[in-house]
């Protein structure tokens, strides 16, 4: 598509229904809007009249703006728009000019009028619209599957002329249900968990633990670029990479080898559970899928989350490997995830880890631990980065 614009139209759905937050939805997507556009010379990004108007210095292409858009989460659709005085002739000659080489069968005017002081309601002004396309080019009229669909928005003191919506990624707008810490490990399944929860307005913390220098550094590698990737064009979150391998030690040492896997999770929740706390966090992410490995049965669910205080979420509980290997691919995480890399539970894994572990069970085996000092140690061996776009620094008015 060869269109360019410097005034982008972008709608919303879910949050326009969200009574007295509202305000605060809005500001968060105009705020994600400059974190996406950052590097393009932005002039202005404002509400206006239940929609979001970004404005330009110069012009953009379609896919300049269409690639960072659809990394945006909160939008319906969006518009690359032409901006045109608000009155018949204006919005008439610009929408003459660009009909004049085309030729489709069929078209529609779709107008939306905020500004109650244009003289024409908004079907008045389709059809004295699309009686000029007619006389122009004597295409049809076509409401419900035009070949061309003339968008015309009447708002603030301007006219708004789009031939072409897209459709965004839905969800709600960055950082509106507040922080998450998200256990993130270089499979399939985090990412896409991590993804979803993404998509829902959390704020990410991220957290790894890697078994160095056990496990090579390509993996660790692997995960940055994962949270690299779910963060395109989003404000930048912490990613915390925790050195699992001394405490991994430890656990084989002094535990029975079929309950290893399930202690390694219950300290990677406490640690996790901590990490995030000191952010606001207020719940946790996995990318467990009942049974789908041994770990993941009803009986070790439940002992994992026994450590913690935080609810564990897990969005992808109810779902095929076949399926979320497909949301992977479409999400652009698969090929990273599929790269060979050493998993810190594969280093020191039992042969037969155990399917059904009780509470009393592990807590007897972590006896021989003080649990606190452990996690503590964790947390201060760690690295902490940082993935995304930093926040644009505010201009004073
Ligand atoms: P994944 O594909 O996400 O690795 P999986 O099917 O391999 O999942 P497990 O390896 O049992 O399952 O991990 C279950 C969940 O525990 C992961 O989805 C992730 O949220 C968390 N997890 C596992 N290993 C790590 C790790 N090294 N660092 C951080 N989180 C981890
Ligand atoms: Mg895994």
């Amino acid at each position: 598509m060869e269109l360019v614009s410097r005034h982008i139209l972008v709608h919303y759905n879910e949050i326009a229904l969200k009574g007295k937050n509202r305000g605060f939805f809005e500001k968060l997507l105009v705020e994600s809007l400059y974190v996406a556009f950052r590097g393009l010379e932005v002039q202005d990004i404002r509400r206006l009249s239940g929609r979001i108007l970004a404005e330009f210095e110069k012009e953009y292409s379609y896919q300049e703006i269409a690639e960072r858009l659809h990394e945006v989460i909160g939008i319906s659709h969006f518009e690359l728009t032409e901006k045109v005085d608000q009155n018949l002739e204006a919005i008439q000659s610009s929408i003459g000019s660009f009909i004049q080489d085309k030729d489709v069968e069929s078209f529609a005017i779709y107008t939306r009028r905020s500004n109650k002081d244009f003289p024409m309601n908004s079907v008045e002004t389709n059809r004295a619209l699309g009686s000029f396309v007619v006389n122009e080019k004597g295409w049809k009229v076509s409401i419900d599957a035009p070949e061309l669909p003339i968008y015309v928005y009447l708002v603030g003191d301007a006219a708004y002329i789009a031939y072409h919506r897209d459709v965004g990624s839905g969800g709600m707008p960055y950082g509106t249900a507040g922080p998450v810490g998200i256990l993130l490990s270089g499979g399939i399944d985090s990412p896409v968990a991590a993804y979803r929860m993404i998509r829902r307005g959390t704020s990410p913390i991220f957290i790894h633990f890697h078994s160095a220098p056990y496990t090579d550094q390509a993996s660790q590698d692997k995960v940055v670029d994962l949270a690299k990737h779910l963060m395109r064009y989003k404000r930048s979150a912490p990613l915390y990479l925790v050195p699992f391998a001394d405490l991994q030690r430890k656990i084989v040492q002094e535990t029975k080898a079929s309950y290893r896997v399930i202690l390694y999770r219950r300290f990677m929740m406490r640690t996790a559970e901590a990490i995030a706390k000191k952010h606001g966090g207020k719940a946790l992410v996995t990318g467990e899928a009942l049974g789908q490995v041994a770990s993941q049965t009803l009986e070790n669910l439940a002992t994992i989350d026994s450590v913690t205080q935080m609810p564990i979420l897990r969005p992808l509980i109810g779902h095929d490997k076949l399926d979320i290997v497909r949301e992977a691919e479409k999400i652009g995480t698969y090929e990273t995830s599929i790269e060979p890399h050493d998993d810190c539970c594969s280093y020191l894994m039992p042969q037969q880890p155990a399917t059904k572990s009780r509470n009393e069970q592990l807590e007897e085996a972590e006896q021989v631990f003080d649990i606190d000092q452990e996690v503590q140690a964790l947390i201060e061996k760690s690295e902490r980065i940082k993935v995304g776009t930093p926040p644009r620094e505010k201009k004073k008015d």
